[in-house]
C-alpha cells in the first residue's frame, strides 16, 4: 500500500484525509491518506522521514507552505513563481514540490467567468493564500488586481516578494474600498475572517457588495460564510471556499497517482464532512 498525507500545524480538522480516502475508495486504488501533525521545529525530520519510509506524496498546510520550498529537491515552475508548496511527489527519492492552491482557486473562478481579461478583482488579504490568488489572477492577465490588507506594508512587501506585479495595494480601512469593491468584478476574501467559529464576521460589510459581482470566500468553513450570505442578499454570485479545496485536491491526486479521481466523489464527501461540524 503507498501512503500519501498532510502534514502542518494544525492538521485535526483537515477534511482532506476523508477527501482523498473517498477517492481512493471509489477507484479501488492501493494508496491511503494519513495526517501528521508537524511543528515547525521537525519539519526538515518529517520530511526526511517521509522519503526514507517511500510515502508516494503529501500535501502541506500552514505553516509549512514555504519554508518545505528548502526541503525538496526541486520545484515545479508555478510552485517556483509563487514561492509556496502545498504538495510534494516523491519520485524514486527525490522530492518535486508543487503548488496546486493556484489552478484549485482559479478552476470555480472560471466556472463562473470565461474570459478574466478587462476584469477587476479585489483581493482582501496579503497572506499565503492571497499570494496565490494574486498569482493566478495575474496568470489570467486580470486588467487591475487591488490587495486591500489591514496591514498594506505587508502587502506591499508580499507583492515586491512576488516580482514585476502591476496590483494596487489599499488599507482595508479605507473609506475607498468601498467605492473600489463597488467597481470589482470579483471580491475575493483570502483571510480567515468569518471562519469558524467566528461565524458572524465578514471581511467588509453588506453594503460592499453589489448585484452580479463574484464574491469568492476561500474559507471553507462554514460552507456559508457570512460574506457569502450577503452577496446572495445583494444579488450576488456566491463562490464558496470549498470549491477550491476540493480542485487543488483533485491536482494533488492525479500528481500522485497519475489517474483522475471522482470530482462528485470528493466534493460530496467534503461538503459531508464541513456540514458535520458546524452545527
Ligand atoms: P495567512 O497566511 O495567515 O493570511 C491571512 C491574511 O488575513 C493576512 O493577510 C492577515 O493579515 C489577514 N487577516 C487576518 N485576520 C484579519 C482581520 N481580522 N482583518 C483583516 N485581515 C485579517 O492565511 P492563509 O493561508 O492566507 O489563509 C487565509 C484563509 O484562506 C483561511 O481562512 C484559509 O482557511 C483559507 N484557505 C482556503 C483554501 C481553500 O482551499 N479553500 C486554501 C488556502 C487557504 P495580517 O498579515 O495583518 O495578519
Amino acid at each position: 500500500m503507498k501512503l500519501l498525507g498532510l502534514i502542518g500545524d494544525p492538521v485535526l480538522q483537515s477534511p482532506s484525509p476523508e477527501m482523498h480516502n473517498s477517492a481512493i475508495r471509489a477507484l479501488n486504488l492501493d494508496y491511503i491518506y494519513l495526517t501528521f501533525h508537524v511543528k515547525t521545529v521537525d519539519l526538515r525530520k518529517a520530511v526526511e522521514g517521509l522519503r526514507a519510509i517511500g510515502a508516494r506524496g503529501f500535501n502541506v498546510t500552514i505553516p509549512h507552505k514555504v519554508r518545505i520550498t528548502s526541503l525538496v529537491d526541486s520545484l515545479d515552475s508555478l510552485s517556483r513563481r509563487v514561492g509556496a508548496v502545498n504538495t510534494v511527489v516523491n519520485e524514486n527519492g527525490k522530492l518535486k514540490g508543487h503548488n496546486t492552491d493556484i489552478s484549485g482557486f482559479i478552476m470555480p473562478l472560471r466556472e463562473k467567468l470565461q474570459d478574466m481579461d478587462k476584469k477587476n478583482v479585489t483581493v482582501i488579504g496579503a497572506g499565503g493564500a492571497a499570494r496565490a490568488c494574486v498569482v493566478a489572477l495575474e496568470m489570467e492577465k486580470c486588467e487591475n488586481i487591488i490587495v486591500a490588507a489591514r496591514d498594506p506594508s505587508k502587502a506591499k512587501r508580499m507583492l515586491a516578494s512576488l516580482g514585476n506585479m502591476k496590483t494596487e495595494v489599499l488599507d482595508l480601512r479605507e473609506a475607498g474600498v468601498k467605492k473600489v469593491c463597488l467597481e470589482s468584478d470579483v471580491i475575493v476574501n483570502a483571510t480567515p475572517v468569518g471562519m469558524y467559529p467566528n461565524v458572524s464576521d465578514s471581511p467588509i460589510p453588506a453594503d460592499y457588495i453589489r448585484k452580479g459581482v463574484i464574491a469568492y470566500d476561500l474559507i471553507y468553513k462554514p460552507l456559508k460564510t457570512r460574506f457569502l450570505s450577503y452577496a446572495e442578499s445583494a444579488g450576488a454570485t456566491p463562490v464558496p471556499g470549498h470549491k477550491m479545496l476540493v480542485e487543488q485536491a483533485i491536482a494533488s491526486f492525479r500528481i500522485w497517482t497519475g489517474v483522475n479521481p471522482p470530482r462528485e466523489v470528493m466534493a460530496s464527501t467534503v461538503i459531508q464532512a464541513l456540514a458535520g461540524g458546524q452545527k
